[in-house]
């Protein structure tokens, strides 16, 4: 198989490119960036210095230098308001913004409230098998390592526009953060972007299930941390997010889910193990390669996998219908993890058996699980299923008609 081994070609190059220097504070602060205690308090016990070590060891298996990686020290992360989204990485300011709703709140710290997920097929709810207090606090450290891969990533700005389109258009860009591409205009006339839905679908999947390793890792090295979130507490936070029986409570995760099958889809193709796969995926996150390049579609088409790209494009039309616009971003957002979720599950029927197999492991992760009766105490996963088998066996020797 020729190609996909050496994925991808065509790179922009490591870190932060094309954008200039960094915004001073004063001209965040005149830009409406603030600092809030909270969030500085709250970093304070994030070890910086152990998160920071991981990338870096990413950062060096791919060519770079620790000391130019473009990780985001506690003293670049302000907060601005602004709706949807719980954090954001910036890489014009070059800075990490918590932001906050029009009414003030810090949806860092507003908290996974509990929340349940029926067992199908059984009387029982489902739930992570940690304290909301617990849950919130593993989630808001999740969120600073989402955004903190986003600025280890690769970010190019080029200038694309001519000397006339600039003139009277503004001035244009092409934005590549990571596999997202973005084409933006400095507005005079209109302000319009244009997104690759696929490619923002791709790098989120990619962002978060790189955050995700990070997390696991930097509970390892550490133990337990100065919140008193163990190690133990990250795993089961982890395999909750894994499992596919919970579609609530978790950010990105019809992204990540894609991003699992699609690398399961290419070692199938490309006939390599799947941990070469992601080590690709990685190298083009971090070095801004493009998943999608020609090589790419040329290995796809002589597999005759050619309806693969037919589902791809399908799927990249529905999620850029203009209904997911963000007037009413809880919705899209569901709308859009609803489509994601229909083409993951079409995806996933075309992998080999042991593909499927090894998905379905990670899918059905129940390590983190715990489980209750309305009106009854919470028992482990393990004993809801004990407890299943048994009313079967005591049902099927009532009745005579299963025999
Ligand atoms: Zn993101």
């Amino acid at each position: 198989m020729r190609g996909v081994k050496e994925l991808p070609r065509e790179e922009k190059g490591l870190g932060r490119t094309g954008y200039g220097r960094q915004w001073s504070a004063a001209e965040l602060s005149k830009d409406g960036f603030e600092k809030d205690s909270r969030v500085q308090e709250f970093l304070t016990k994030v070890d910086f210095e152990t998160a920071r070590g991981i990338y870096a060891e990413l950062y060096a298996r791919n060519g770079g230098t620790a000391a130019d990686m473009n990780f985001i020290g506690p003293d670049r992360f302000y907060v601005r308001t602004k709706g949807g989204t719980t954090a954001s990485f910036l890489p014009d300011e070059n800075i990490i913004t918590i932001n906050k709703t029009k009414e003030g709140e810090l949806k860092l710290f507003s908290g996974a409230h509990t929340f349940y997920e029926k067992y199908p097929d059984s009387q029982y709810f489902a739930a992570p098998d940690l304290d909301d207090a617990t849950f919130g606090k593993i989630d808001a450290i999740f969120n600073v390592f989402h955004e903190e891969a986003h600025a280890v990533s690769s970010n190019t700005a080029e200038r694309i526009s001519g000397f006339f389109a600039s003139f009277f258009e503004g001035e244009k860009y092409d934005v590549t953060m990571g596999y997202g591409t973005l084409k933006t205009e400095h507005q005079i006339f209109s302000g319009e972007l244009k997104t690759r839905l696929l490619g923002e679908i791709v790098n989120e999947g990619v962002t978060q299930l790189m955050a995700l390793n990070v997390l696991s890792e930097y509970y390892r090295r550490k133990g337990t941390d100065d919140m008193g979130i163990s190690s133990g507490d990250a795993q089961k936070y982890i395999s909750c997010f894994n499992n596919d029986l919970f579609k609530i409570g978790f950010r990105r995760k019809p992204e990540v889910e894609f991003v699992r099958i699609f690398a399961e889809y290419l070692a199938s193709i490309a006939e390599v193990p799947r941990e070469i796969v992601w080590q690709g995926i990685v190298r083009g996150y971090l070095r801004g390669g493009n998943l999608f390049d020609e090589r790419i579609a040329t290995a796809f088409k002589e597999h005759g996998s050619e309806k693969i790209f037919d589902l791809l494009k399908s799927f990249d039309t529905s999620l850029s219908d203009e209904s997911f616009a963000d007037f009413n971003v809880a919705l899209s957002l569901s709308r859009r993890g609803d489509a994601i979720r229909t083409a993951n599950a079409t995806l996933f029927e075309t992998l080999p058996q042991d593909s499927k197999e090894y998905l379905a492991e990670i899918f059905s992760d129940d390590t983190g699980i715990r489980v209750k009766k309305a009106g009854s105490d919470w028992i482990p996963f393990a004993e809801m299923q004990r407890r299943i088998k048994e009313e079967e066996a005591q049902t099927q020797e009532g009745s005579p008609q299963t025999a």
